[in-house]
């Protein structure tokens, strides 16, 4: 059995649990219902606080939905009293509305830049942290290398490792001079070599800092279990990572697999029990696609990504990525790096090659349409014809 030394991180209180600090590894997971639809919510944080998730993160984007998280709360504290985190995107403001109810803010570096911009990144730091110390809540610097800070993203050019790790440095800066380190910070993407990099450099640099792992937009089991078990099997065992959360591509009344899976891939570790992963893992067709959460556009997204690596298996064999996304807050940042990206709209879908705009198509039309784009990706690449 390996000894796993796990750095010593300072400890951070999210509502009854500790991040750091020595504490077990926490097991996240996020609602992926429609905030607003209460009923819906409200049986989702159950089911998922009912897999053993430590936290629980809601989406929340306008006073509608702060109104509808506050009920949420209401219902489930009279039973199971689970800790809420919460997603800012753009709207940083409604950190001051969201935070009487919440345990734990999340928010982007890359988003805040989009409102207010007339007023300094640094200011709008200090009002989320100003709003997190009177509400008694804790924060994650949650930066995406898919939507990192454009100002990082140009002073660093193609190491977007480099800018991602910069950005959450940049942020653990402003939070310390501003007093406030009741923070975790987390480095993500899609590419679990990438996580392992970010994590790696911003641990040698803020070793004391507690780190939420994450592969983003992971996909569907079972691939985007094994790509989210290398990067921990990597991480973990050198002692880096204090709260972890897996993001598959799942129906809403599996959304619970995340938080098992998390303790199984945690479990296996801590016994030595590591997947060997053939060296040619990660070659061929590579599918991504996001968790899904309440923003997505539709509900026919689960399923839409499902046909599209169904019928993209013809193809398994060529250096091909195809992302799916479910909304427009991420949907076409995070699939310009794909060579076929679809993002959800609420009546139909965007299609990019790379990324160009190749069309918006109708839910039931949306998956031909790929197909022969897949085909032209196929063609363009000088691979040789595959057929289905
Ligand atoms: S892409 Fe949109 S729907 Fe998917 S997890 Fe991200 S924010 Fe949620």
């Amino acid at each position: 059995m390996p000894s796993i030394r796990r750095k010593p991180t300072r400890a951070v209180r999210i509502g009854t649990i500790q991040v750091g600090g020595g504490a077990p590894i926490a097991v996240q997971s996020m609602a992926a219902t429609k905030t607003q639809d209460i009923e819906a919510t409200t049986r989702q944080v159950t089911l998922i606080h009912a897999a053993g998730a430590d936290l629980i993160r809601i989406a929340c984007d306008s006073k509608k939905d702060v109104e509808a998280l506050a009920e949420v709360r209401a219902r489930v504290m009279e039973s199971i009293h689970p800790n809420l985190s919460v997603d800012l995107q753009e709207n940083y403001r409604l950190a001051e509305i969201v935070a009487p109810h919440v345990d734990k803010i999340r928010y982007n570096p890359g988003h805040l830049w989009h409102h207010e911009r007339e007023k300094s990144i640094r200011d709008k730091v200090a009002y989320i942290a100003e709003v997190a110390e009177q509400h008694d809540v804790a924060l994650r610097v949650g930066v995406n290398c898919g939507s990192v800070d454009p100002v990082m993203s140009e002073r660093f050019g193609d190491d977007d490792v480099g800018a991602m790790v910069e950005s959450a440095l940049e942020h653990t800066r402003m939070l310390d001079d501003l007093g406030f380190t009741r923070y975790v910070v987390s480095l993500k993407d899609s590419d679990w070599r990438k996580v392992v990099e970010g994590n790696r450099r911003f641990a040698s640099i803020r070793p004391e800092v507690p780190l939420h792992l994450g592969v983003t937009e992971a996909g569907m089991p079972p691939d985007g279990i094994i790509k989210t078990r290398i990067a921990f099997e990597q991480l973990i065992s050198e002692g880096i990572g204090d709260t972890l959360r897996v993001s598959l591509t799942l129906p809403f009344d599996d959304k619970g697999q995340e938080v098992t899976t998390g303790r199984e891939i945690i479990d296996d570790i801590y016994a030595g029990r590591f997947r060997s992963v053939p060296a040619n893992f990660g070659e061929g067709l590579n599918i991504i696609s996001c968790p899904s959460c309440s923003r997505v556009e539709n509900n026919a997204f689960v399923e839409l990504a499902q046909d599209v690596k169904a019928m993209a298996q013809y193809a398994k064999e060529y250096q091909i990525t195809i992302a799916v996304m479910g909304c427009r807050v991420n949907g076409p940042g995070e699939t310009d790096d794909a060579d076929i990206g679809l993002w959800c709209g609420p009546l139909g879908v965007n299609l990019k090659h790379g990324e160009e705009v190749v069309g918006h198509y109708p839910y039931d039309t949306v998956l031909n349409e790929t197909r022969a784009l897949l085909d032209r990706v196929i063609a363009e690449k000088g691979f040789a014809p595959a057929s289905a």
